[in-house]
This record gives structure tokens, C-alpha cells and sequence, in this order.
């Protein structure tokens, strides 16, 4: 099987070969620790997770580094305001960054560096840049010689791009009046000593840009030279292109072979961000009552990666029962012990579902079509088993197929198997029987609750309401 994915560089959809046969190094922009993540990079790190189960469905091994800035203009001041450390401000940060992507079934990057704990190796690539004249000296600050790098500006097409200001809306407050030109950046900040983010370098105290801890990080895991890069769009100007600038002036290589990146979360049509006060996070939406499966779910299919979506909490809705539908028939399949029929037609519908989700997954991750083809199987699945016509065999080819494509999309085995899942019928039933039971009705209450149990629910009502679980 062959995978394609849009390379932002070429601006194509490219085949993808790995640089070592069978193996990926993957580098994954992660997040600024001054706040809690709102769900516009949980998307972007939902798309990155996706790409990476797809090229492990397809048999490669990958490696994927994410860091963690935990050092920036923003946690700065922030902790500083707090009277913390940078430590103390950002752990709890950190801690819950990584509960939202349990919560979401990211699987786990190999690696998360932390900025703070890679100032020596950002220091040796200010060396080298000093060194070879791609970089200089002002004011106790360290700058990038954008001028000696004619290929700046090739990952966004614009020869233009050292002028516009950050896209991402980080213009640096101190990298002003210094500079030789005023597109240059900062590879190293002057600060004072003792100062809450400084630290002892060849050119006195400070702190590295924002840019360098990248290439220092990506390159420091995963050599000079490695497969992909993620991140969201708003990452690529001017940051990828720093990164790619500072990384190729220094090692004189190519720095990525494939630039992947995410498009954004819109609620009302803006951009979702933190500094533009409109974001949600996962706490809040689990607090509404939503499931983070339901989450995963919408902001991985409600569109493709490379176009918006614009967020709704209604929308939430309906991936709560995409979801219960997919797990509602995972779990029926599971049920079915009877003789297999002659022939079993679920064994060739769940081959060809299956082939049509690879399909949509290998052209640049088209995961909105490959569940829809997810879809037509279970609508199929389903009219058959109402029809009697499945046994082991159909119903054992349906969770096969379901699991392979669960590797990527990662919600229905989750799902299925939690203990606190109800489906929208088993709710249904459950409020039905609470009804019942308010009226007195207790021939109707009692009969509800054979009928639960009959679908693997035990209900016991004690004196703080009727309690349930799976038998
Ligand atoms: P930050 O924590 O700001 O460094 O952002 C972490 C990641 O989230 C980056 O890859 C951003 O490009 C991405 N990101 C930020 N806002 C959004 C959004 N509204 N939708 C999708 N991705 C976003
Ligand atoms: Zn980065």
C-alpha cells in the first residue's frame, strides 16, 4: 500500500517514502504551556495523531517528538505576575495538556522535549550559525542574517514573507531596534541574570527565540535531516520558515523532506485562539456533558484536515450518535453466536468497506470519506442482522474490519467497551423505567428493567436514585 500526503512545500499531494526504509521521524509542534489547550490545537494534534496511526497501520515504524514550550513572552509574564518559576507556573499546564490527549486517545509521542531543558543544544546551533556568518551579534542579542539564506520564504511561496509580521500573531516585543533589517530574528534574547528565564551563554544572559527551539529539538531527536514536520497553518509563516532558515543555514542540508499542517478551528467564522478570548476547551465540553470521544470524533471527520471546520457545540450532537451507532453495532457483532449463514454476505460487505476506508486513508487522509464508508457497513450490517441473515462468521469479518478501522479513527473500540457507555436506546429505556417508577407504575418499571437486564444492564434502586451497571 502506497500512502499520499499533501506536502505544503511541493503544494502537492506526494507519495510518501520514508527516508530509512520502514521507519518516520516525525516532529510535531506542540504547545505553549501558558494556559489550558482550547480545542483548535487539540484538532491540529487530533490530525497529527491520525497521520501518525495511519503510517503505523501501514506498517512503518514511526518516531514522533512534540515538544513543549515552556518558555515564552507569555508564560514569562504570566508566572511572573504569579510569582512562580517557569516550572511551577507551567505544570500544571503540562499535566493537563496530557490528560486531554489521554482523554482523546492520542497515542503518546516517543518524546516530549521541554525548551527549558534543551539550552545547550540551541546554544550549539547559534554557534554554528555565528560561525558561518549566517548569524551576528547585537546588543548581547543573537539574530538570524536573513539575507544569507536566498531560499527564505520556500515554504510559503512568498518573496515577500520577511516583511509581513508574524502570522501567528508573535511579533516579539524585544527583538526591535538591533537588527540589521528588520525581517531578521531572534535565535537568542539578551536578559539579565537571575532573571526567571535566563540563562549564561557565550554572548551573556538570555533566552532562546521561540524558532530555534524547534530545530534544536527536532534535529538534537531526530537528526539533521528527517521525514516530517507538523503543524497548524498559522505555524508556517514565520515559524516553519525560521525553522527551515536557521536548520539548513547550519547543517547546509535538506532540513524536512514533508511539511504537514493542520487547518484551523473556526467558532463564528474567526479563528478559535487563546488570545482572542473565543476558545473552548475539552474540560468545558465534558462539563456540557459531552463525551471526549464525541470530540475526537467531530473535530476528526466533521471535515477533512486541510479545511476549516467551523465549530458548534450542536455539531457534538451528531458525533455523539455517530459514535453510539458505530459502538451500538460493534457491540451487536460481538453478540451474535449463531452458525454462520450460507454464505454470510456481511464477509464481502465488511472487505469492501474496509477497502474503501484504506482508500480514502492512503489519498492525503480523506477520513470523512473513509467513514462514510464505515457507515454504509453498518446500515448494511445492521438490515441484515434485523434480517436474521448473520452469523459468527459475517459478525467476526464486521469487527475485523471495524478494528482496522478503529486503529485510525480511533473512538469505536473505546467506546464500546467503556463501562459507563449507555447507548441513546439503553438511556432512553432507563428514563422510561424512572418515569415508571415516579408514577408507581411498577408492573411498567419492572418490566423495563427485565428488558435492561435482557441487554446486559443491571439496574438496583437505592435510596440516592436507581443506580446501573453491566452485568
Ligand atoms: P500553541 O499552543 O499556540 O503553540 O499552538 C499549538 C498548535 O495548535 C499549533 O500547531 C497551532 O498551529 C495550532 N492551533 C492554534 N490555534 C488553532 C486553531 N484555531 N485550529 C487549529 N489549530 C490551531
Ligand atoms: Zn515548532
Amino acid at each position: 500500500m502506497t500512502q499520499r500526503i499533501y506536502n505544503s512545500m511541493s503544494e502537492r499531494v506526494e507519495e510518501f517514502t520514508p527516508l530509512r526504509p520502514g521507519r518516520v521521524g516525525m516532529y510535531t509542534c506542540g504547545p505553549t504551556v501558558h494556559d489550558r489547550a482550547q480545542i483548535g490545537n487539540l484538532r491540529t494534534f487530533l490530525a497529527e495523531d491520525l497521520l501518525r496511526r495511519q503510517l503505523e497501520y501501514q506498517g512503518l515504524e514511526v518516531t514522533q517528538v512534540m515538544n513543549i514550550t515552556d518558555v515564552d513572552d507569555k508564560i514569562i509574564t504570566k508566572a511572573r505576575t504569579a510569582g512562580q518559576t517557569l516550572e511551577e507556573f507551567t505544570a500544571p499546564y503540562v499535566a493537563a495538556f496530557f490528560r486531554d490527549l489521554e482523554l482523546l486517545g492520542v497515542e503518546p509521542a516517543a518524546v516530549y522535549p521541554r525548551a527549558t531543558q534543551y539550552i545547550p543544544q540551541m546554544l550549539q546551533l547559534v554557534q554554528r550559525l555565528l560561525d558561518n556568518g549566517s548569524a551576528y551579534i547585537s546588543e548581547g542579542s543573537v539574530y538570524f542574517r536573513i539575507s544569507s539564506f536566498p531560499a527564505y520564504g520556500k515554504l510559503t511561496h512568498l518573496d515577500t514573507a520577511g516583511l509581513r509580521s508574524g502570522a501567528s500573531g508573535r511579533v516579539d516585543a524585544d527583538e526591535y531596534e538591533a537588527k540589521e533589517q528588520v525581517r531578521d530574528f531572534a535565535l537568542w534574547k539578551a536578559g539579565e541574570p537571575g532573571d526567571l528565564a535566563s540563562w549564561p551563554s557565550p554572548y551573556g544572559w538570555g533566552r532562546p527565540g521561540w524558532h530555534l527551539e524547534c530545530s534544536a529539538m527536532s534535529m538534537d531527536r531526530l537528526g539533521e535531516t528527517f521525514d516530517i514536520h507538523c503543524g497548524g497553518v498559522d505555524n508556517k509563516f514565520p515559524h516553519h520558515e525560521n525553522e527551515i532558515a536557521q536548520s539548513e543555514a547550519a547543517t547546509g542540508k535538506q532540513f524536512v523532506r514533508y511539511w504537514v499542517h493542520a487547518e484551523h478551528l473556526l467558532v463564528g467564522g474567526v479563528k478559535m485562539a487563546k488570545s482572542l478570548g473565543n476558545f473552548i476547551t475539552l474540560e468545558t465540553l465534558m462539563e456540557h456533558g459531552h463525551d471526549p470521544m464525541a470530540v475526537r470524533f467531530l473535530l476528526l471527520t466533521g471535515a477533512h484536515y486541510r479545511h476549516k471546520l467551523q465549530f458548534q457545540e450542536e455539531l457534538l450532537e451528531a458525533a455523539e450518535r455517530d459514535v453510539s451507532r458505530l459502538a451500538t453495532f460493534w457491540r451487536r457483532c460481538l453478540e451474535v453466536e449463531d452458525a454462520p449463514g450460507e454464505p454470510d454476505e456481511l464477509v464481502g460487505l465488511a472487505a469492501t468497506g474496509l477497502q474503501r476506508f484504506d482508500r480514502a486513508m492512503e489519498d492525503d487522509l480523506r477520513l470523512p470519506d473513509a467513514v462514510a464508508a464505515l457507515f454504509d457497513l453498518v446500515r448494511e450490517g445492521n438490515r441484515l442482522m434485523d434480517a436474521g441473515r448473520v452469523g459468527v462468521e459475517g459478525a467476526r469479518a464486521a469487527l475485523a474490519a471495524l478494528a482496522a478501522a478503529d486503529r485510525r479513527l480511533g473512538v469505536i473500540e473505546r467506546r464500546a467497551l467503556r463501562a459507563d457507555f449507555l447507548s441513546p436506546e439503553e438511556k432512553a429505556l432507563l428514563e422510561r423505567r424512572e418515569a415508571a417508577r415516579g408514577a408507581r407504575d411498577f408492573a411498567l418499571s419492572d418490566q423495563l428493567r427485565d428488558q435492561l437486564l435482557g441487554m446486559g444492564i443491571q439496574v438496583e434502586d437505592t435510596k440516592a436514585g436507581p443506580r446501573w451497571r453491566r452485568a
